[in-house]
């Protein structure tokens, strides 16, 4: 049987979250928005929930192999969900839990989820020549006696400047390809780890994204995130390594379709209680004849969404449940993205002027939206996955 209900104990902190959503995100929302580079201070004391509910949640196998876990990558998503309906700049700028946080919670050690369990990690993987193909990258790391030492340059590190560490991909041998390309923790305020700059941004405001150098970055050998660092010999042993580092966005995709989630739901509320005002309502029970032509649009946004939300928690309940779905996380990804798009500038239409003014909301919407279909792979490269996926195809065969 499939129930669709939220589950009991994931709504406890769904409630908390919408809570914070409504009560700190939206009377700051465009205070953040218009102060871009402004650290909001109000986030501090509310910190803890999403270091609970949040990204980083890392995958939990049920005690019986045969039970249904809701776990943290239920929770994580439905907490995220509710946060950016409020406003998603600023759940990421919510101290304690990076995308980075969720890469050590799917691939740290044990030891290495204790050593850094408080810590507030971004994640460091595009680079001036390494966007979506991201086993290009040149930012190398050598081994020099018991240090690691780190040289290159990376480019829109969400949390860049106020995280504490940064989870950085580097390349022990370019010409190893991707099977060389490991993850490293580096502390922030580490000799050689400098802050290049600030990104000025269309939307997405209240969270910084940075460009961050290593210039003979040296860290200790066990900085080295989860596994050995020997460079795999085989074929096999290439995917293995590779697929290993990727683990990370099977964890952290339903997590940013999450977001697209919150927005659009943030902006389909907005555009309904606007258009409420004008007398048109949505009201299921109407017959399809007498329905407007602003309501039927509607009425596809709404299912659209509906759509979106189900694949999110789909590929969440999955991860949970130690079920493999890179496939379920790019579709979830992929769906959430477009949909986001689609419905904040949707939104904007069908409230016209007072969709595009900055006395509410719905702009911003709409501008946040973009990178949601942008980040952690965007609309193209999922689908490229899927269709790899589906047709049993590698990396080689479909580019
Ligand atoms: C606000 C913001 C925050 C970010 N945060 C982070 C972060 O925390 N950490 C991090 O590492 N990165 C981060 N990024 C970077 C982001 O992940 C990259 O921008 C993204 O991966 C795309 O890379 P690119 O910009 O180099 O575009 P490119 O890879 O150059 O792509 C350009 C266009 O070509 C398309 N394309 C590329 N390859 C293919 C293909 N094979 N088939 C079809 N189409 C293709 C893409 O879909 C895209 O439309 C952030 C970016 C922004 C804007």
């Amino acid at each position: 049987m499939i129930y669709l209900e939220t589950p009991e104990a994931v709504k406890k902190a769904e409630e908390q979250a919408r809570m914070l959503a409504e009560h700190v995100f939206r009377p700051i929302s465009r205070k953040y928005d218009k102060n871009e580079h402004d650290y909001p201070t109000e986030l501090d004391a509310f910190a803890e929930v999403r270091r609970k509910g949040g990204a980083g949640g890392g995958k939990k196998a049920p005690a019986d192999a045969s039970a249904i876990v809701n776990g943290g990558n239920m929770t994580g998503v439905s907490s995220i969900a509710q946060l950016c309906w409020g406003d998603v700049g600023l759940m990421m700028a919510m101290p304690g839990s990076g995308l980075g946080n969720a890469a050590i919670g799917a691939a740290g050690t044990p030891e290495q989820k204790v050593k850094y369990a408080g810590c507030y990690a971004a994640m460091a993987i595009t680079e001036p020549g390494a966007g979506s193909d991201s086993k290009n990258i040149s930012t190398t790391a050598t081994l020099d006696g018991d240090q690691w030492v780190l040289n290159g340059e990376k480019i829109f590190v969400s949390d860049g400047e106020r995280c504490s560490h940064i989870v950085v991909w580097a390349t022990l041998d370019k010409s190893k390809g991707k099977a060389a390309i490991k993850s490293f923790i580096v502390e922030k305020g580490t000799p050689g780890c400098e802050l290049v700059r600030v990104e000025d941004k269309l939307g997405l405001r209240a969270s910084d994204t940075a460009t961050i150098r290593f210039e003979n970055c040296r860290i200790d050998r066990d900085c080295l995130l989860g596994d050995k660092p020997d460079i795999a010999a085989t074929e096999e042993e290439r995917k293995k390594a590779f697929g290993g580092v990727m683990q990370t966005f099977d964890n952290t995709r339903p997590m940013v379709a999450a977001m697209a989630i919150g927005v659009a739901r943030g902006a389909l509320d907005m555009c309904e209680e606007l258009l409420s005002a004008e007398g048109i309502n949505l009201d299921y029970k109407k017959n399809r004849m007498e329905v407007s032509a602003i309501e039927a649009e509607l009425y596809e946004l709404e299912a659209d969404w509906e759509a979106a939300r189900l694949l999110v928690m789909n590929a969440a309940w999955m991860a949970d449940n130690s079920k493999p779905n890179s496939t379920e996380a790019s579709m979830s990804k992929a769906k959430a993205g477009r949909m986001c798009n689609k419905v904040t500038l949707a939104c904007v239409k069908l409230c016209n002027s007072l969709g595009y003014s900055e006395e509410n909301l719905l702009e911003k919407f709409a501008r946040d939206s973009k990178i949601l279909d942008i980040f952690e792979g965007t609309q193209q490269i999922q689908q490229l996955i899927i269709a790899r996926n589906v047709l049993g195809k590698s990396s080689a065969d479909l580019k």
